[in-house]
């Protein structure tokens, strides 16, 4: 088949800018969490370039390519973005910036949020300069997230916020949350709404939560007497559940990825093994990651066209997640005893364990296995009893 000649022209275009405007810096793989650029008030840039090339993206709306270029986007066709995707990665270019604004909030309030909030909220996310996280588990409610109670009072002007959230991702790093409230008790569903505040607002603290890896990526996060101004309110009053699962198939989308290996096979990084019965279990494993991509790649593509189901992204971040994990069970098993080395030099500070063992919230963050593999025999198999 024929290219069509506009894209062709979008592609050489686009190639030759990233070629002159990517720095080399940030062609290099990612070694570290802080490699990528989160943005916010409190983000310290980890050199030039990170800043060089965030800002430089940004100014081409590239951050956040196919958002209109009113909301900090360029407005790229789902084609066009696509491309820019493939001829970044053909270079092995760094994402300018990673955020839960770009991946979760922002199409949120691109389909509910109001005029006001579109032009506020969307292009200070687009340059990076709010770091969101999301204000939705509670100790009493993650998997059963509808029966939330953290409660927002209407105040005349203002609704008061009091309650607990837990497993806040970058809680303590963040600077503003999304979050959702219970506003009524009548109905479990539509008694939620879903609001934005600052994290600086008076009455919210936040406390760490150290993890088996030794990291502590997030936080309980606690809120007493937090006035919220009543245009923070996202969509209407009781129907926050809408949005909160509208963002949930975001969150899903986004981490589905997590599947996808980099440019080189699994075999290719670990090198030649003598265990022939590991061998093949990392062949299997390639093939099956080569089919991921090829299904992931026709998931986004029908995302974008609005034409995927909507338990799909249910089905693609069990099956990216499991796959991910599977890596990393693998990559255990062929580093041997050098892979469970935790603070050396030469283990780069334990990587490969930590990682895995990170891996192991992969299969509960964004809601759960079980939980995913429900809505898939709900509403794809048509299975009663779900
Ligand atoms: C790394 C990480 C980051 C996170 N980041 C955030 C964040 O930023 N913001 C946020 O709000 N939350 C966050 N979470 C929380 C996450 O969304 C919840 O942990 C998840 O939804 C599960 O809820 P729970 O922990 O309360 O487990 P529970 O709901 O108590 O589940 C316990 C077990 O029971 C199973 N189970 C429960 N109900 C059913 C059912 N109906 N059918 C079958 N099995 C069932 C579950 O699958 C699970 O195995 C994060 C979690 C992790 C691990």
């Amino acid at each position: 088949m024929q290219a069509m000649p506009d894209v062709d022209a979008f592609r050489t275009e686009t190639r030759a800018w990233l070629e002159a405007n990517c720095p080399a810096e940030m062609r290099i793989p990612m070694r570290s969490e802080k490699d990528a650029c989160w943005g916010g008030r409190n983000w310290t840039f980890q050199s030039d370039a990170q800043r060089q090339w965030l800002e430089t993206m940004a100014g081409r709306g590239w951050t956040v390519p196919d958002w209109p270029s009113d909301y900090g986007g360029s407005g790229l066709s789902a084609a066009e973005a696509k491309i820019l995707k493939q001829e970044m990665a053909l270079i092995g270019a760094r994402p300018p910036l990673t955020s839960f604004g770009i991946s979760m909030l922002g199409p949120a309030l691109l389909k509910f949020g109001n005029e006001e909030q579109k032009r506020k909220y969307l292009p200070e996310i687009a340059r990076g300069e709010i770091r969101w996280c999301q204000g939705y588990s509670e100790p009493g409610a993650g998997s059963d997230l509808a029966g939330l109670q953290t409660k927002a009072e209407d105040r005349g002007d203002h609704y008061l916020v009091n309650g607990q959230k837990v497993w806040t991702s970058y809680a303590d790093e963040a600077d503003w949350i999304f979050c959702l409230v219970r506003t009524s008790s009548e109905s479990k569903h539509k008694g939620i709404s879903f609001l934005l505040f600052d994290m600086a607002s008076p009455g919210v603290t936040t406390r760490p939560i150290l993890l088996i890896s030794g990291n502590s990526p997030f936080c309980e996060t606690f809120f007493d007497d937090v006035k919220v101004p009543k245009d923070q309110l996202v969509g209407e009053l009781n129907r926050g559940w809408d949005v909160a699962k509208y963002l949930l198939g975001h969150e899903r989308e986004m981490i589905s990825g997590m599947g996808l290996g980099g440019a080189q096979s699994l075999g290719a990084q670990v090198g030649p093994l003598d265990d022939p019965m590991l061998r093949a279990e990392i062949a299997g494993f390639d093939v099956d990651s080569l089919a991921f991509s090829a299904m992931s790649e026709r998931f986004i593509d029908q995302l974008k066209a609005g034409e995927a189901h909507p338990a799909m992204p249910s089905m693609m971040k069990y099956a990216g997640t499991e796959l991910n994990k599977r890596r990393h069970e693998l990559l255990m098993a062929a580093g041997g005893s050098d892979a469970l080395e935790w603070d050396s030099e030469r283990s780069r500070d334990g990587k490969t364990a930590r990682d895995w063992l990170r891996t192991k919230a992969n299969s509960i963050e964004g809601g759960t296995s079980e939980i995913q593999l429900n809505i898939v025999a709900k509403h794809i198999l048509r299975l009663p009893g779900a």
